[in-house]
């Protein structure tokens, strides 16, 4: 391994992030500390909840300890206690190291101990402030980020400046009753046709799309991504069945064609605005779900929908994790695909050190995105964004130091992976900048 280049970390350093990636709650709800299923809990635990307590419960960590860590009535020092042992565990994952380096940078705190437990409590509440977005994002030079909101399906914020927003398409094309009730409760409309469902997606579209960055969909949560062409006749026919007025819901080939054509359409509707497509590719969050087979499929499952949407500016996010080398090879060879490395850096550092140096002698420089938190929660974004410069760092160096690239021209290269590419690939982004 070679030691990072000092000048080169620095340069790197100096830098801001443009974080295409979030899921950030409002700042105002923080502040109120309402607690909901995603304000799980409004203690130094919050910042244990997406990932850290993946892997606690991945190490071992029965799932009732696991509830009652984020209880809100439970005191620190019991929370301690059940997530130590736990967290010996853990502590080199990139999760466990995200937090870390938050602990140390915000709170200047080594470890979470028994010792340091009640400071560390302590400078959670008075982090949390009226502005603190705003500070920690600054601690963490990270300049602007894009929000993928997973409480409604455009957030309306009340920061549009800092927390660039996208459209979620996932409520539009996944069919599930959540997803009708949820468009029920944003919008009191609901569709027993599919041309009444394809007046509501217009809707969202006019209303949201002019302030959207992005659109965004994880339905790779549920399904693979091979979306076939379905005609319009056939979707309409499956769709009141779907929606439960004539009585037998939709076998799961029905149910597929009818995910497929309203995905399409979704693709359609997003190329009509200008928007480009982020698409969740690559490990599951969580625990317990992922299947791999599928997974596995992504990047092959893709080439359909990449050729029949040729003029469509698709991100495939997550560089496809464990499968980043045929991403390498869909933006190598895709003129509309950009690869985006948001949440790679915890899930796999010394993965995602390989996978930016084999990209960068491989796909032309201006179709990656090198950070994303993919955080509910503002502070743990600190410590992703070390963990990145620290890759980036050590990707940059070892290709200068091999002979790959001149040293001379790493500033420029560093400018555009981090923030440059994002500022030109996302027109709202531009606009905002006033570059
Ligand atoms: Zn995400």
């Amino acid at each position: 391994m070679i030691e990072p280049d000092r000048q080169i970390a620095q340069w790197i350093e100096e830098t801001s992030f443009v974080d295409t990636h979030e899921h950030l709650i409002e700042e105002s709800q923080r502040l109120s500390g309402v607690l909901d299923g995603f304000l799980s809990c409004d203690d130094w635990t919050y910042l244990f909840s997406a990932y850290v307590d993946s892997d606690l419960l991945v190490a071992g960590m029965p799932a009732v300890q696991r509830q009652s860590f984020f209880r809100p009535d439970l005191s620190s020092e019991a929370k301690y206690r059940l997530v130590a042992p736990y967290w010996d565990h853990i502590r080199h994952t990139g999760y466990a190291q995200a937090v870390r380096h938050t602990l140390r940078g915000l709170y200047g705190e080594d470890d979470l101990t028994a010792e340091s437990l009640p400071r560390i409590a302590e400078k959670y509440r008075e982090t949390v402030q009226p502005g603190f977005y705003r500070t920690v994002l600054r601690r963490a030079n990270v300049e602007v980020c894009q929000v993928n909101s997973l409480q409604c399906i455009f957030m309306e914020t009340e920061q549009p400046a800092l927390l660039a927003q996208d459209l979620s398409i996932l409520q539009f094309c996944r069919c599930s009753a959540a997803d009708f009730a949820r468009v029920e409760t944003e919008i009191s409309k609901r569709a027993s046709t599919l041309d009444e469902w394809l007046d509501i997606i217009d809707f969202y579209f006019a209303t949201y799309g002019p302030r959207a960055v992005a659109v965004k969909c994880q339905i790779a949560y549920s399904r693979a991504l091979d979306f076939a062409p379905v005609t319009r006749a056939h979707a309409s026919r499956l769709f009141p069945h779907h929606v439960g007025h004539r009585g037998h819901p939709l076998g799961s080939e029905d149910l597929k064609a009818l995910q497929d054509f309203l995905f399409r359409y979704c693709i359609g509707k997003a190329s009509e605005c200008g928007l480009p497509v982020k698409l969740h590719t690559g490990l599951l969050g969580g625990h317990g779900l992922l299947q791999l087979a599928r997974t596995r499929d992504n990047a092959a499952d893709l080439c359909r929908l990449l050729l029949d949407f040729a003029e469509t500016r698709f991100v495939l996010m997550h560089i496809g994790y464990p499968y980043e080398q045929e991403f390498i090879a869909l933006a190598k060879h895709y003129p509309n695909v950009t690869v985006d490395m948001c949440w790679a850096w915890i899930i796999n550092p010394a993965a995602s050190v390989h996978f930016l140096k084999e990209f960068l002698v491989t796909v032309p420089a201006n179709k990656i995105f090198t950070f994303g938190g993919d955080y509910l929660a503002v502070e743990p974004i600190y410590g992703h964004a070390c963990i990145a410069r620290r890759g980036i760092a050590q990707a940059v160096s070892e290709l200068v130091a091999e002979g790959w690239i001149a040293r001379a021209e790493t500033p420029e290269l560093i400018e555009r992976i981090m923030r440059g590419n994002a500022l030109h690939y996302f027109p709202n982004e531009l606009r905002k900048h006033g570059a």
